[in-house]
């Protein structure tokens, strides 16, 4: 396993290398990301702040929420990370603008409060109304 993880947007204009293994990983399903990504889920995996760069281009940073940043390419529209002012020692990467989102496969299903109602998943992992750390 490399000690690299690289990724980026659709376009190539931005590139990411972050180091080391997650913290978390984890398919969210609630209405900023719905809305963010144009998506039904968004797949996320968490770094130390510390561990991540980019590394090519310049994302554009977005306040989705008073205390949440996001970034997305700003020629093709990737979303790319998550970053929350009471939590900024960590960032949270969109796991398919990785280049190997295979081996970063999720462990849980959060924010099942504001699913879609035709998104059924049958992957048969744990699933939690808001956060994991909030518990079922
Ligand atoms: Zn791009
Ligand atoms: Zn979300």
């Amino acid at each position: 396993m490399s000690d690299f993880l690289d990724g980026g947007c659709l376009c190539g204009a931005v590139r990411y290398r972050a180091r080391g293994r997650p913290e978390h990983r984890m398919i969210c399903h609630c209405k900023t990301c719905q809305r963010a990504a144009g998506s039904p889920v968004v797949a996320w995996v968490t770094f130390p702040a510390e561990s991540f760069d980019f590394v090519q281009g310049d994302p554009v940073r977005f306040q989705s929420s008073p205390p949440v940043i996001r970034t997305f390419c700003g020629v093709c529209g990737t979303p790319l990370t998550y970053v929350h002012s009471q939590a900024a020692e960590a960032v949270d990467v969109t796991t398919c603008s990785f280049d190997e989102p295979d081996s970063l496969p999720p462990t849980h299903h959060s924010w099942l409060q504001d699913s879609v109602s035709w998104v059924r998943f049958g992957d048969g992992l744990p699933t939690y109304p808001t956060t994991r750390s909030e518990g079922s």
